[in-house]
C-alpha cells in the first residue's frame, strides 16, 4: 500500500527501522517495495525561496514505521472547541499528563518519564494550559514563559 498525506490521516513523523531516524517530509511511502520520496528541505521553506520542489525530490528505499504526534489534530479533522456551547473550530490541542516514576539509565542518571492521559481541544478564546498531575496525585497547570 502506497501511504501519502490522504491515507495517513494524521500529523507525525516516519522513522527509518534499521537506523532509527526520523526521515523527514516523506512525500510517499510504499510499505509493499520499501520505496518512499522525500523532499530534502520543507517544502513550504523552498517554495518562499523560489527553490524548485522537484529539485529537492530524492527517492530512497528502506523500512519505515509511522508514528503520530499524539497532540496532533488528525488531518483533515475539523473539531469543535471542549469549552461547553462552544462550536467554533478547536485550533489548539494540549495534554495532560501524569508523572511516572523516574528511570534510570544503565549509567544510574535518572530519567523523568510522563503518561499523556488525555487530550483536549481549544478554539483560541477558550485556550486553557496542559496539566501534569505528580505521583503524589496532585494536578497543577502547566504554564512556562519563553523569552527570546
Ligand atoms: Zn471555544
Amino acid at each position: 500500500m502506497i501511504w501519502d498525506a490522504h491515507n495517513v490521516g494524521r500529523v507525525g513523523v516516519w522513522f527509518d527501522c534499521e537506523t532509527n531516524r526520523p526521515v523527514r517530509w516523506v512525500r510517499w511511502y510504499d510499505d509493499v517495495s520499501g520505496e518512499y520520496e522525500a523532499f530534502r528541505m520543507e517544502p513550504k521553506r523552498a517554495v518562499k525561496s523560489g527553490i524548485p520542489l522537484h529539485s529537492i525530490l530524492y527517492r530512497n528505499k528502506s523500512r519505515l514505521r509511522f508514528v503520530p504526534d499524539p497532540v496532533a489534530v488528525p488531518r483533515g479533522t475539523v473539531r469543535e472547541c471542549d469549552e461547553p456551547g462552544c462550536h467554533a473550530e478547536a485550533i489548539w490541542c494540549v495534554a495532560d499528563c501524569e508523572d511516572l516514576t523516574p528511570i534510570l539509565r544503565p549509567d544510574g542518571v535518572p530519567f523523568v518519564r510522563r503518561h499523556v492521559m488525555g487530550q483536549r481541544y481549544y478554539c483560541d478564546k477558550h485556550w486553557r494550559p496542559p496539566t501534569v498531575t505528580t505521583v503524589r496525585g496532585v494536578t497543577n497547570e502547566v504554564t512556562e514563559v519563553v523569552q527570546p
